[in-house]
């Protein structure tokens, strides 16, 4: 599975055998009312920064550059 594909790892991210890349996956809504945010897998952190800040809200996500929502959400390449 690649959600942000940072982990270039072989075996991670990237792999010799069948990749699912979530790549369309970029969902990127901010609901007001609800008070939420649904975001897509294949974001990048420092992105949904950059795109919440007009709105006046943040997130706790990755640090450092690159690294995508999905995989960091699930835990993923640690
Ligand atoms: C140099 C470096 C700096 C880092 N800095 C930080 C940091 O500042 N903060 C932090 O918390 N972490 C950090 N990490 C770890 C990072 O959070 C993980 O590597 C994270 O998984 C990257 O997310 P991604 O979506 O880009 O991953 P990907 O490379 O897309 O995927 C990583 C792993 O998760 C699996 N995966 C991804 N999406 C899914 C999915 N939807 N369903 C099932 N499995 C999935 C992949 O198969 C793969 O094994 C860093 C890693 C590196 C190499």
């Amino acid at each position: 599975m690649k959600s942000g594909g940072h982990a270039t790892n072989r075996g991670f991210s990237s792999t010799r055998g069948v990749q699912i890349s979530l790549a369309r996956f970029n969902t990127f809504k901010v609901n007001r009312n609800a008070q939420n945010v649904e975001l897509g897998p294949s974001l990048l952190w420092d992105d949904v920064y950059e795109r919440l800040d007009p709105y006046g809200v943040t997130v706790i996500g990755g640090r450092f550059p690159g690294v995508g929502v999905g995989g960091l959400i699930l835990g993923g390449g640690r």
